[in-house]
């Protein structure tokens, strides 16, 4: 039977979080973390005003941490903006860009990820790029087109040597805190796609993650397909045993089946 590939977990905090539960949640998650397969890796994805504390608490412990949006500029007159160098001085190696809820919320859209995405390779962060439709485009039968421009804006401003460095998530808007997680063929059929984009990039081995509503109960038949290498968590990744449970279900898959 082949090897699968190794598994990332990243949790998504969201808006979520007070110092002094932060502190229970990342000791417990990096205390579990130790008890990992190596081919499982795993990060968090804080707050802005948390990632001293998550570098302090995380630091030499299996858990990478990062934020969840970068600024598209380096420096300046840019009140309320978080430049990718501030990121990397409290430790972080990851950061989440091109979220729905930033795209919906804050009207970002695919030109603007893609400098983001530049923004953060250039800092030496890893971007963790999401795509997905909503529920309407998924039912008019556009869900290819809307991910595949997504994927492909990106993808153009990138070289080669650039697309190797990031992750994708595909996170199907209808699945996002909803409880409602898309099947794990629906959700292999779109990383498939996202995988074939990736190919003729010279990107193939860039990590796909799924995220929209991972559980304990449905993340090991998620991991299991070919080309979903891994989670983008939301709700779950707020409670440390879930969370870990999700981890451990990477870990079951992760290894020689
Ligand atoms: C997310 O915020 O990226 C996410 C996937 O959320 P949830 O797991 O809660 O659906």
């Amino acid at each position: 039977m082949p090897k699968q590939r190794a598994k990332l977990v990243v949790g998504n905090w969201k808006m979520h979080g007070r110092l002094a539960e932060n502190a229970a949640l990342l000791e417990a998650v990096a205390q579990g973390a130790a008890e990992l397969p190596e081919s499982v890796r795993v990060g968090v994805c804080v707050p802005f005003p948390y990632l001293a504390q998550a570098q302090a608490l995380l630091a030499g412990s299996r858990v990478a941490w990062g934020a969840q949006d970068v600024s598209e500029h380096t420096q300046g007159a840019y009140t309320g903006e978080v430049a990718a160098a501030m990121i990397v001085d409290f430790g972080s190696s990851l950061v989440v860009v091109g979220h729905s809820e930033r795209r919906t919320y804050h009207h970002e859209g695919a030109e603007l990820v893609a400098v983001k995405t530049q923004r953060a390779l250039e800092a030496g962060l890893t971007p963790i790029v999401c795509v997905g439709e909503t529920l309407e485009q998924r039912e008019a039968g556009e869900m290819h087109q809307v991910v595949g421009e997504q994927i492909d804006a990106v993808l153009a401003k990138l070289s080669a040597q650039e697309a190797v460095r990031i992750v994708v998530a595909y996170e199907p808007i209808w699945a996002i805190g909803t409880g409602k997680s898309a099947t794990s063929q629906q959700a292999q059929e779109v990383h498939a796609f996202l995988r074939e984009r990736l190919v003729a990039k010279g990107a193939q081995d860039v990590p796909l993650l799924y995220g929209g509503s991972v559980k304990p109960e449905n993340a090991e038949e998620l991991f299991r397909e070919p080309d979903i290498d891994g989670g983008l968590v939301g709700g779950a990744s707020l409670k440390y045993k879930d969370f870990l449970a999700i981890c451990e279900a990477a870990g079951a898959v992760s290894v020689t089946q």
